[in-house]
């Protein structure tokens, strides 16, 4: 199946199916669950810097709010559709439940790549979002938070329009703030430091020292880049990533078989996680086929870009070497690929637990603003690192009792979770 024709909200629905069934639900609570309870999609009109208007098509989904008011990121995408918005707020419905923070499963997004727009036209686009849809989103109801390129500086326009227009101050209207205007300290980190947490639990397990494994990341945005630093600062050596290269519409694997160096590779990175290929080749790096990065001779794989991406046509290139597959991506592996792969005994540790730093850390930086104040960055990463370890203790040792795959532990503890609100609410 190509990128094109391939739809997330279908494999968010069928892994959904195969929880209800195995949990036993009744079909009012599987029929409710497995649709968003809310959806808005709206038109953006944006003047643009030579004066002419464009309309962008923008979405706002809440899939759940059970368990309290709902999260979610803002994705700026030019292949956005709703079935993937729609397939990511169930996810974080999942995903809350997942590590028990009190918090529903939502997801927006636009139609757009900002690469074609000014700062000023991201401005205005970031405020035409708010004013289309800020009746129906806010701090105890539903909170936005960045995902694929969105930044801190779109969550702080967005805030300034949502504050502008209620007359008042909510900096929980909003996550993933810069740290000088609201935000929390560790939240940029916290999606890659996650990823790394999980890890490490799972090295533990396998009984693995990590300081005797390498890794292969895909992506090198906000959450592969800060994993890629953690990992390789407690003593793990990261081979090869790949980034996506916008000016030519492909996508690139750099490779240093005795290890990258992060400093010198960030530099070469703009702010949309794309790596300078010539830059690259400068510093020594061999370039490859971005598909390389799924083929190379290390313990873990790191998949960290998009949705859909190990799948029938790459998952027996996988090297034997392989022990684990850590989420970082919402999606990125295929039902038919995760089969092979669990075949394989190569452990996946599944996005719903493996990215959910994110949301964890969006969970602390909305506590901090609603009480307007703020934790030491000590605090924020410990506060992570007990809820992450925690949640995969738990989803591992259901795992092992039950004898089933990671995956399908933290679905059950995490439908079981959302359904069971949904009863005590008396919703179904
Ligand atoms: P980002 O835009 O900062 O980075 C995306 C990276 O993926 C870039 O390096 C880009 O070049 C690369 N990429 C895109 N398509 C690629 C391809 N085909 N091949 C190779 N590289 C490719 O995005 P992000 O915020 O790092 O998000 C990455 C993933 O993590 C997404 O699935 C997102 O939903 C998920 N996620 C994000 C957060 C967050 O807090 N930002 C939290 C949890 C999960």
């Amino acid at each position: 199946m190509n990128q094109s024709s391939y739809n997330p909200f279908l494999t968010a629905q069928q892994q959904f199916n195969k929880a209800a069934e195995q949990l036993e639900l009744d079909q009012a609570t599987r029929d409710f669950l497995r649709a968003p309870m809310r959806e808005y999609h709206f038109s953006i009109p944006v003047r643009m810097d030579d004066g002419e208007i464009r309309v962008f098509r923008g979405f706002r989904v809440l899939h759940n709010d059970a368990r309290g008011p709902g999260k979610g990121g803002i994705r700026f995408h030019p292949m956005e559709t709703i079935d993937t918005i729609r397939a990511l707020a169930m996810w974080m419905t999942w995903k809350c439940a997942a590590v028990d923070i009190p918090l529903g499963g939502s997801m927006g997004g636009v139609i757009v790549d900002p690469h074609d727009l000014s700062p000023p036209e991201q401005e205005r686009l970031c405020r035409g979002w708010v004013r289309q849809i800020a009746k129906n989103i806010g701090p105890l109801a539903d909170a936005p938070a960045p995902d694929i390129m969105t930044s801190g500086q779109h969550m702080l326009w967005m805030l300034d329009e949502y504050e502008t227009i209620l007359g008042a101050k909510y900096p929980g209207f909003i996550t993933g703030k810069p740290v000088n205007m609201g935000g929390s300290l560790g939240r940029i980190e916290a999606a890659g430091y996650g990823i790394v947490i999980t890890i490490r639990e799972a090295l533990k397990e396998l009984k693995i020292q990590l300081n005797q494994t390498r890794a292969s990341f895909q992506g090198f945005g906000s959450v592969a880049r800060h994993a890629v630093q953690l990992y390789q600062q407690i003593g793990g050596v990261v081979t090869c990533v790949s980034t996506w290269n916008q000016r030519d519409g492909q996508s690139y694997a750099y490779r240093k078989l005795d290890g990258i160096n992060y400093k010198d590779l960030v530099a070469v990175t703009d702010h949309f996680g794309e790596i300078d290929k010539n830059k690259a080749a400068d510093l020594g790096y061999e370039c490859l086929p971005g598909e390389a990065w799924i083929e190379q001779d290390v313990e873990i794989l790191v998949p960290a870009a998009i949705e859909n991406q190990i799948t029938l046509n790459n998952v027996n290139k996988i090297s034997p070497s392989v022990k684990i597959i850590a989420e970082g991506a919402n999606g990125p592996t295929s039902l038919e690929a995760d089969k092979v792969i669990y075949d394989r005994d190569i452990l996946i540790i599944p996005d719903l637990l493996a990215n959910a730093g994110g949301v964890s850390v969006s969970y602390f930086e909305q506590v901090q603003s609603n009480m307007n104040y703020y934790w030491q960055k000590d605090e924020v990463l410990g506060k992570l690192d007990l809820y992450l370890t925690s949640a995969y203790v738990n989803a591992s040792d259901f795992a092992i009792s039950e004898n089933m795959s990671m995956r399908d532990a933290v679905y059950l503890i995490a439908v079981d979770r959302v359904a069971q609100a949904c009863h005590d609410r008396g919703w179904v």
